[in-house]
């Protein structure tokens, strides 16, 4: 059977565990040659050596922080080059830095903000321009339901996935005349370690917002994910898709 992907080089940020882990073994699924990226190389290492024994695709790890505009770049050239291209970005890695309002440092509105929202911006203007010489590509960003709605506690992190809601439509309106397609995936509650740490009361409230009833999985994200990645959504940019359980209608 034809696999979708192809042909096709990705590079997935924050990809060593978690929902990018999970977004990278789908996009090899479908045939793609992937760049595993994470802030901690190690974990990333043994993610792409799984990949391409489960997936028979070829794969690379390298640490980055994706706050290191000069890593993003000496990294773009190293996927070129060992991968041969660059046709799908996925912006996935994310912290979180909770707190209330009025007791956040700096330091926690600063973190967040730069990971979340710079490292997006940083990632995707060094590989638009790679797609941009190939007149096609196809980036898609991690938001959150959160960047929609606001939730108290979270107000550097709701603020920095808005900001990535905005960046997607603005980079979608911008890139859509050299082929690139920029959209952007929101999800609810994942079953992460992110989410992990959150108290059973808090869980517990948001299993009540949520219609569907259960916690989603990070492959219900990597599907999505996938979808958006292929030819098969070729027509859809600057689109936020959310993937919450029916948490927002
Ligand atoms: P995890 O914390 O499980 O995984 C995130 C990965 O990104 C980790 O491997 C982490 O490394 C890495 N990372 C952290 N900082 C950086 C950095 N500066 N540069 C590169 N990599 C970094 O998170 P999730 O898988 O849950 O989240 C993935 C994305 O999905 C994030 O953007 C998050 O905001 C978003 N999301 C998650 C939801 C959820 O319910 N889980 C809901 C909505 C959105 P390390 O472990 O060393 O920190």
């Amino acid at each position: 059977m034809t696999r979708s992907l192809e042909g096709k080089v990705a590079w997935v940020t924050g990809s060593a565990r978690g929902i990018g882990k999970a977004i990278a073994r789908a996009l090899a699924e479908q045939g793609a040659s992937v760049a595993v990226t994470d802030i901690e190389g190690d974990i990333a290492k043994t993610t792409a050596a799984e990949l391409a024994k489960d997936f028979a695709v070829k794969s690379i790890a390298a640490p980055l922080d994706v706050t290191d505009a000069a890593g993003i770049e000496s990294l773009i050239k190293k996927i070129q080059t060992e991968l041969g291209g660059l046709h799908i970005l996925v912006n996935n890695a994310g912290i979180t830095r909770d707190g209330l309002l009025i007791r956040m440092s700096e330091d926690d509105w600063e973190r967040v903000l730069q990971v979340n929202l710079k490292g997006t911006f940083l990632c995707t203007r060094a590989a638009a321009k790679v797609m941009m010489r190939a007149r096609s590509g196809k980036i898609i960003n991690i938001a959150s339901v959160v960047g929609m709605t606001g939730n108290a506690g979270q107000a550097n992190y709701a603020a920095s996935k808005a900001g990535v809601i905005g960046l997607t439509k603005s980079a979608a309106k911008e890139l859509a005349a050299r082929g690139i397609r920029v959209n952007a995936v929101a999800p609810g509650y994942i079953a992460t370690e992110m989410t992990q740490g959150l108290p059973e009361d808090a869980k517990t409230e948001f299993l009540k917002g949520i219609p569907l009833s259960s916690v989603g999985q990070p492959e219900d994200v990597a599907s999505v994910v996938t979808f958006l990645a292929s030819p098969a959504s070729d027509y859809i940019t600057g689109q936020v898709i959310r993937v919450d359980g029916g948490m927002q209608m």
